[in-house]
């Protein structure tokens, strides 16, 4: 019976400490993940729909975003048109990578967060 103990205990150790070690690494990892978009959940709403709690209905929501040309937009605009780049100068107004984004809660509709590039 002590061989039998004794066998399987050494072998399964390392293994055993293999796999924790790799999961407290994932583990980690995925606590920064969720610690970012919980804590600081709503400055952490930049160009993407993302996930986050809705501070007036409460829900768990993935927002809704809407761009608006904002002073990133004229900004590349006013710097293209100085280039001379006439007809291009208007591309920052169709590009949403260059304009402000606005998280409205698909639930209540509320505005969660505006984020400005500039
Ligand atoms: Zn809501």
């Amino acid at each position: 019976l002590l061989t039998i103990f004794k066998g399987p205990n050494p072998g399964m150790y390392p293994q055993v400490n293999g796999n924790f070690s790799f999961y407290s690494g994932s583990c980690v990892v995925f606590m920064c993940i969720t610690a970012v978009t919980t804590t600081v959940m709503l400055p952490s709403l930049r160009d993407l729909p993302a996930q986050t709690m809705c501070p007036h209905c409460k829900h768990q929501v993935i927002t809704i975003t809407d761009h608006y040309s904002g002073l990133m937009a004229w900004l590349a605009c006013g710097c293209l048109a100085l280039i001379g780049c006439w007809p291009c100068c208007l591309a920052p107004f169709w590009m949403d990578s260059c304009k402000d984004v606005e998280h409205r809660c698909p639930n209540c509709n509320n505005i969660l967060s505006f984020y400005k590039r500039l």
